[in-house]
């Protein structure tokens, strides 16, 4: 595979697959401009050696369909003033052949939103999958998909995908375009490549012991790679809305806690298999109740398992935090993805700042820690504590896929 430390870009145009998926507020500003800067190290490097860029990225889900809402002309000034430079936009991302032609060496083009274009997902719209034509429409989709990938490609020499947020999907963008490039052209950016090293280190050079903590609202959710994690971790800490379902299947009470009464019988096999497998897991045993599902809600510290009607457990409790601590401080290799309580009110923010908390005690004594997944991202930046952990993803779903073993098609696609 081609290597983006190794590559010269003078005098070519590099096409560059980030992600621009920045969160926008009701007036198009930007509300969080991490993804932005993510990107830089990459897009620096090729300006650096005399390349010219050429931008291009999804927003949102439009859908397929121009929405001027999730228009990335919203974002070309905040991209201009993190480069440190002019940025030139292609308003249309499949008609930018003129505007990539008169790019130069150190110029920048941003294309329009990718998703305006059903091809870049490939799906079809507006037909549903039990539809006897669905699969005709299927397999147009994908020709006019390569089609698509084959315009984006033919404004550029060389591809680089920077974009980790969206590597678990084989978009036009992010992994069918890989195809029209030769082999030593195409390449991953500096983020995605310590993306997928902080994974390898969390799968592949494991330092034990090795603690997983997944929380978040549901256990369905995550089933996926709590079961891949058994084979690999020592101790499991598994918390937040989950807890309920694991203490209502042990035939605890838990009033009117978060539940999934069709996982109960998946919550007992998860148990069984930590056994079976010899993972310490590690449950929440009490946590605080609420009244009302609101920061100033009345609490009490109740059992997990005796939770009185009309209350609802919306954060892990002081004997629960004292248990993650002791399975979190002499692990060498951490997994954070997913609160252990309703973190965005203040008031039950306890539990997740606890893990954080002891995340980062155990990264000083030397572990390797890995932070991924929206909220656990959100839980670090409240606590301030982002640069205090080895690592924190920019990737959701595709993190947790790269973390079940899965092969990424962005990442696949230029190792081809
Ligand atoms: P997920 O998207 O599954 O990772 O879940 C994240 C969400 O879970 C956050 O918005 C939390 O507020 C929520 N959450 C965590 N613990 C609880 C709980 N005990 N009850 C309800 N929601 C919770």
């Amino acid at each position: 595979m081609a290597k983006i430390e190794n590559y010269n870009f003078k005098d070519k145009k590099a096409i560059v697959r980030v992600d621009f998926n920045v969160p926008l507020d009701e007036n198009g500003n930007i509300t969080d401009d991490t993804r932005i800067r993510g990107a830089l190290p990459t897009l620096k490097k090729i300006l650096a050696d005399g390349g010219a860029l050429i931008l291009m990225s999804h927003m949102g889900k439009p859908k397929g369909k121009v929405n001027e809402k999730l228009s990335l002309l919203q974002i070309r000034d905040a991209v201009a003033k993190a480069l440190g430079t002019d940025v030139k936009f292609a308003p249309d991302c499949a008609k930018a052949q003129e505007a990539a032609k008169e790019l130069k060496p150190g110029e920048v083009l941003l294309l329009e939103n990718l998703r305006f274009y059903p091809e870049e997902e490939g799906k079809p719209i507006g037909i549903d999958k039990n539809d006897p034509g669905y699969d005709a429409a299927k397999k147009a989709m994908k020709e006019s998909q390569k089609e698509f990938a084959k315009t984006l490609a033919s404004y550029a020499d060389v591809y680089v995908n920077d974009a980790f947020g969206t590597a678990h999907r084989r978009h036009a963008s992010t992994a069918v375009i890989a195809d029209y490039f030769d082999k030593e052209d195409k390449m991953l950016g500096l983020l995605m490549e310590k993306e997928v090293k902080a994974v390898d280190n969390i799968l592949k050079d494991i330092n034990r012991p090795f603690t997983a903590i997944m929380g978040g609202s549901k256990v369905s959710t995550k089933i996926g790679i709590i079961e891949n994690l058994m084979d690999k971790v020592d101790n499991l800490i598994l918390c937040g809305g989950m807890t309920f379902t694991f203490a209502k299947a042990q035939g605890g009470k838990i009033g009117n806690s978060i539940v999934e009464d069709d996982k109960l019988d998946l919550a007992k096999h998860i148990m069984d298999l930590a056994k079976e497998k010899g993972v310490n897991l590690v449950l929440a045993t009490d946590c605080i109740a609420a009244d009302n599902f609101a920061n100033d809600a009345n609490t009490q510290v109740c059992s997990v398992m005796a939770i009185p009607d009309g209350w609802e457990g919306l954060d892990a409790g002081p004997d629960s935090i004292i248990a993650f601590r002791n399975a979190i401080l002499p692990a060498k290799t951490i997994l954070w993805n997913g609160p252990a309580g309703v973190f965005e009110f203040d008031n039950f923010a306890k539990g997740s700042k606890a893990i954080a908390e002891a995340i980062v005690e155990a990264t000083d004594n030397g572990a390797f820690s890995l932070v991924g997944g929206g909220d656990s991202v959100a839980c670090v930046n409240k606590f301030g504590l982002a640069d205090s952990v080895s690592y924190v993803s920019t990737g959701g779903g595709a993190l947790l896929e790269a973390i079940e073993g899965k092969t990424l098609p962005g990442v696949a696609a230029v190792a081809e």
